[in-house]
């Protein structure tokens, strides 16, 4: 059985269908890469896999269980999929080391000492570990969110989303987000990366998903994706991007 099981899925903001029928699995290990255009339901597809969105019909599953509307149950299932957002999100007022820390601790029940210990080799891992006891302020964005990385991390996901982890970030940063994110894919971390990163595409991921439109258009490789798109909307996209 895959570890995301995602079947049907259907959500409307209001009369608009944002995600129309999405019916997809991801493997433990894969790496997805979601490209498609502004509005095609990229970020609403990754929020309802960690239920921040909730959607009418269908059902998502991790590691073969649904995830409840809400509640404890949910904290505590929804730590098992880390998502990192293209805003940092770090908590302003805590240290790097608290930032990273504060989940373990409250959610995992870890100790201080170990949560700790688990953070500097992350923060490490990340290449921030200088940064520990430093104010989210006090460090670049491309620092910033590889230390938003390391904190989805130290609650040990099953799963990794990241929506346009770069997007936000200044050109001479992408790389090193990029570069942890290649590392983390190496590593046999399962992840869905929605990004404008073809690059990364091409390098990182087993399977690219086109969107387009709430729909799943096409899914391939990337080498069968960026050479030989099928759909006239995925031709049309690669044309304006590549
Ligand atoms: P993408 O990430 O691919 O750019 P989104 O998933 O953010 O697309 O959005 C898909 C569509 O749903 C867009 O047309 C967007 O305007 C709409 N949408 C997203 N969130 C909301 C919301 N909270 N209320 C109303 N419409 C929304
Ligand atoms: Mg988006």
């Amino acid at each position: 059985m895959a570890l995301v099981e995602i079947s049907g899925v259907n959500k409307h903001f209001g009369d608009f269908q944002a995600l129309k029928d999405i019916t997809m699995s991801i493997d433990q290990g894969e790496v997805i890469v979601v490209i498609g255009p502004s509005g095609s339901g990229k970020s609403t597809l990754c929020r309802a896999i960690n239920r921040l969105e909730t959607f009418e019909s269908g059902s998502i599953t991790i590691d073969g269980k649904e995830l409840p509307e809400e509640g404890k149950a949910l904290a505590k299932l929804r730590a098992d999929v880390g998502m990192v957002f293209q805003s940092f999100n770090l908590f302003a007022h805590k240290t790097i080391l608290e930032n990273v820390t504060l989940g373990p601790i409250k959610v995992r029940k870890q100790s201080k000492a170990v949560a700790e210990k688990r953070a500097m080799e992350l923060l490490e891992r990340v290449g921030v570990e200088h940064q520990a006891s430093k104010y989210p302020a006090q460090l670049s964005g491309g620092q910033q969110q590889r230390v938003a990385i390391a904190r989805s991390l130290a609650m040990d996901p099953k799963v990794m989303l990241f929506d346009e982890p770069t997007s936000a970030l200044d050109p001479e940063m992408i790389n090193e987000v990029l570069d942890v994110m290649t590392g983390l894919a190496r590593s046999g971390m399962t992840m869905v990366v929605v990004t404008h990163e073809m690059g990364f595409a091409r390098k990182a991921a087993d399977r690219v998903i086109f969107m387009a439109d709430g729909e799943l258009v096409e899914q391939a490789t990337p080498e069968e994706f960026f050479t030989n798109p099928q759909s006239a909307r995925a031709k049309d996209f690669l044309s304006k991007i590549l």
